[in-house]
């Protein structure tokens, strides 16, 4: 298997070379054709197994065939449980991105530090890699619209539940568009994370690595 068979461009072949990335990991050559279909996704995989890229690559891909949105109408939004996890996915977004004919853009934005910098940088985001609760206050101060989000991610969901974000992520859902792509990832699959995936996920593709 290789990644020019998953279906990716030109552009993001010569950025996953860039990486030093020879082959697709497993939860890559699942994922990948999954998401550029369109489908939901549960992926139970632990950090390490390659889990960024696989819904960075054909989330980057997708944007190659999307007109420009609204100007702080994000259309990609990944929710993580920790400013770690965010700034990570955001250098991922970022390296995969560098070659594209369209730019994409992703900001990191995480709780912690002052929401000042982060309101500014927001104009233009495609991609938002964000902490629930700053989410919530970016949202509020009207720095971002979650109306027309594409495309929801959700990152280390059983850190998120235990970590005590249920409520705020919950809100979160409630002001999403109903019509969506939803990919899950979860290192484990526990009750609250089965509840959380009955609630968010239609006929999914379901990959364990
Ligand atoms: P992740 O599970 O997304 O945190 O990725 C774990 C590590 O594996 C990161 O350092 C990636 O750069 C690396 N990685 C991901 N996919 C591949 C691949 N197909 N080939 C080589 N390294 C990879």
């Amino acid at each position: 298997m290789s990644f020019s068979a998953l279906g990716l461009s030109a552009p993001l072949l010569r950025s996953i070379q860039a990486q030093g990335y020879t082959a697709p990991y497993p939860i890559q050559s699942q994922a990948i054709p999954a998401i550029l279909k369109g489908k939901d996704l549960l992926g139970i995989a632990q950090t390490g197994s390659g889990k960024t890229a696989s819904f960075a690559l054909p989330i980057l891909e997708l944007y190659q065939q999307k007109q420009a949105g609204r100007n702080r109408y994000v259309r990609t939004l990944v929710l993580v449980p920790t400013r770690e996890l965010a700034v990570q996915i955001e250098e991922v977004f970022r390296a995969f991105g560098r070659e594209l004919d369209r730019p994409v853009k992703t900001l990191a934005v995480y709780g912690g530090v002052s929401i000042n910098p982060q309101m500014m940088k927001m104009s233009g985001t495609d991609v938002l890699v964000a902490t629930p609760g700053r989410l919530l206050d970016l949202i509020e101060h009207k720095a971002v619209h979650v109306s027309e989000v594409e495309t929801l991610v959700l990152d280390e969901a059983d850190k998120m539940l235990n970590l005590g974000f249920q409520e705020e992520v919950n809100k979160i859902l409630a002001m999403l568009p109903v019509r969506r792509q939803n990919l899950l990832f979860s290192a484990t699959l526990s009750q609250d994370v089965e509840d959380l995936m009955a609630k968010l996920l239609t006929d999914p593709v379901r990959v364990t690595v």
